[in-house]
């Protein structure tokens, strides 16, 4: 059975993901936690993920439930470790009784020399940009196509369409990240299911604040030139994207207008692989 058409209704509802329920990972700070409270805004009930359970995630739970009068949750689970990668989707089903939509956005960077480039930290950025999004793919799909409906949205980077030096397990990561999303598009083409990567350039968030002390020291720059001539200077507007950008981007995606595109990689890079 195909997917009930878009009406024109649908397209302007104020809660466009009423009913539906989601789950985004690496999501109690940045972009996750951006989109997290995007989705919830829009209506949906949310399930929250983090390494670890405390009263910091208790405290983010409460004040989005509050916010939006949805239900929330948060699921712990290192995105490194697929069985517990595997046991958030199932606990996520069991909380809300299904999974409609799974943001795979945990993740971390390491820049450095290819040369020098420790082994153990490729393996992790490998590990937790690429790899999770595998398992949790492959654990959340059954219950999508199930209900003949889902949409999984895979946060690579403008960095998953072009390269820059010292990122290599990063950039191949994120690279890897498009792959998969077009797969996982042609293999649940004709499911109800889409699925689709969101490129940013650089979003103002903990990740990129932390790369700025050690992109100058292999620069040998002032963080000032680094965030001038290193990090914006592939970004045509010269400004850093907004985690508010990346949740209306990631709502649109999820409801009614969202429904035929699959298997793209959107760019939200302010022109950057326009170049
Ligand atoms: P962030 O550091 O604020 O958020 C990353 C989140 O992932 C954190 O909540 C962190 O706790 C979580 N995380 C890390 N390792 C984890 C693990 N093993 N298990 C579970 N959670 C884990 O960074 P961000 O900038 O919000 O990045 C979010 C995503 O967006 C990342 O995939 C990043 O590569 C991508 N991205 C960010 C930018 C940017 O400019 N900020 C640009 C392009 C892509």
């Amino acid at each position: 059975m195909p997917e009930a058409p878009t009406t024109a209704a649908d397209m302007t509802a104020a809660r466009p993901l009423a009913g539906k329920v989601a789950l985004v990972t690496g999501s109690t700070s940045g972009i996750g936690l951006g989109i997290a409270r995007a989705f919830a805004m829009a209506g949906a009930d949310v399930a929250l993920n983090a390494r670890k359970i405390g009263p910091d995630t208790e405290k983010l739970v409460a004040e989005i439930k509050n916010q939006a009068g949805v239900k929330v949750i948060c699921v712990a689970a290192d995105m490194s470790k697929r069985d517990q990668i595997k046991a958030s989707v199932a606990e996520t089903e069991k909380a809300f009784g299904k999974l409609d939509i799974v943001v795979n956005n945990a993740g971390i960077q390491h820049v450095e020399p290819i040369e020098t480039f420790p082994d153990d930290q490729w393996e992790t950025v490998l590990s937790v940009n690429l790899s999770s999004a595998f398992y949790m793919t492959k654990a959340a799909l059954p219950g999508m196509k199930k209900r003949k409906w889902g949409r999984i949205i895979n946060i690579s980077s403008a960095h998953g369409l072009v390269a820059s030096a010292f990122k290599s397990a990063y950039v191949s990561a994120k690279h890897g990240l498009v792959g998969l999303t077009k797969v996982t598009a042609l293999e649940t083409a004709e499911e109800g299911i889409t699925c689709n990567a969101i490129c940013p350039g650089y979003v103002w968030t903990p990740l990129v604040q932390k790369q700025i002390p050690e992109q100058a020291k292999a620069h040998n720059m002032s963080e000032d030139e680094v965030v001038k001539k290193v990090l914006l200077s592939n970004q045509p507007n010269k400004k850093f994207a907004t985690v508010e950008e990346m949740g209306a981007l990631a709502v649109f995606l999820c409801g009614p207008g969202g429904a035929s595109i699959t298997g793209t990689a959107i760019p939200v890079d302010g022109g950057w692989v326009a170049h």
